[in-house]
C-alpha cells in the first residue's frame, strides 16, 4: 500500500454534513526513498529518462536524482568530455516537467574525480533515515565490482539493475533487484557519433536540452 493511502483518514464535519478526507502525512514520519542514477550524461538522452521514470514508478520512489559526474574516472582515456556545467544544464532542461525526476550537481560541487561511494555518503548524511536505491544500467552493473569501495556501495544502497541492449542479463555479484524497462538501444556515444555525422538528434534528446546543446555548439 502506498504511503499516500496510509496517510489518509476520514473525519466527520469540516463542511456541512460531510465526511472529509484528512491527510495524516504531516504527522507521520515517512521514510524517504531516493533513487540515485549517476552518469556522465554527455549528452543526456531519452534512454536515461525512461529508466528514471520507470524505476521511480516501479519502486514508488520519491525522487530519482540524475547525478551528473564531475570527472568520471572510468572515462578519463576519452579524448573529450564536455564540461560538467554544460552536461548538468542539459540534464536540468531534460527533466523539466517530469514529475519526481531531478538533476543533481552534488558531484560537480564536490569537484575532483567522481566516486559513487562519496555521493551515497553525501545523500546519507543529508537524510540518515532515508533509503537509497542505486540505479544502474546492466552494462554498468556488470562491472560494479571494479568500482571504488564497491562493498560499501552495496551496504549503503539497494542496487537496482535495468537491462540495456548489448548487456542484457549482466548482473553485479552484489545483491540486487531488477526492474523491467523498455529496452532502448541508445547511448551517449552513439548520439555523439550521429551528431558528428550530421544526423538529426531530435527525439533522441529532449527538445529543451537539445536547444541548449546546439546553442553551446556541443554536439555536431
Ligand atoms: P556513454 O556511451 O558515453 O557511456 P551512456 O549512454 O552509457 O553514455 P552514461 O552517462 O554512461 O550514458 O550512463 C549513465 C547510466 O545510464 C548507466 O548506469 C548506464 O548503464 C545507463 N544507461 C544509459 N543508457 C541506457 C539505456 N539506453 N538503457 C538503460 N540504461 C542506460
Ligand atoms: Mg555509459
Amino acid at each position: 500500500m502506498s504511503p499516500y493511502f496510509l496517510g489518509l483518514a476520514f473525519r466527520q464535519g469540516g463542511h456541512p454534513g460531510g465526511i472529509e478526507a484528512v491527510s495524516l502525512l504531516p504527522t507521520l514520519q515517512t521514510v524517504s526513498r531516493i533513487g540515485i542514477f549517476g552518469g556522465t550524461f554527455d549528452p543526456v538522452h531519452v534512454g536515461h529518462l525512461v529508466v528514471a521514470v520507470w524505476v521511480r514508478a516501479a519502486l514508488g520512489l520519491d525522487t530519482v536524482e540524475l547525478v551528473v559526474a564531475n570527472e568520471p574516472w572510468q572515462k578519463l582515456d576519452r579524448p573529450r568530455i564536455n564540461p560538467p556545467q554544460d552536461r548538468l544544464a542539459m540534464v536540468e532542461a531534460a527533466v523539466d516537467g517530469i514529475a519526481g525526476v531531478v538533476a543533481s550537481s552534488v558531484e560537480i560541487n564536490r569537484g575532483g574525480p567522481t566516486y559513487t561511494v562519496d555521493t551515497l555518503e553525501a545523500y546519507r548524511g543529508d537524510d540518515p533515515g532515508g533509503s537509497l536505491y542505486l540505479i544502474l544500467g546492466s552494462d554498468a552493473a556488470g562491472s560494479l565490482d571494479t568500482w571504488h569501495r564497491h562493498e560499501e556501495i552495496a551496504e549503503m544502497a539497494e542496487i537496482v539493475v535495468v537491462d540495456r541492449p548489448g548487456a542484457v542479463g549482466e548482473r553485479p555479484p552484489a545483491a540486487h533487484m531488477v526492474v523491467d524497462c523498455p529496452l532502448l538501444d541508445l547511448s551517449s556515444t552513439q548520439v555523439r557519433e550521429w551528431a558528428d555525422a550530421g544526423r538529426p538528434l531530435d527525439g533522441l534528446i529532449p527538445p529543451t536540452a537539445l536547444v541548449y546543446g546546439r546553442r553551446r555548439g556541443l554536439y555536431g
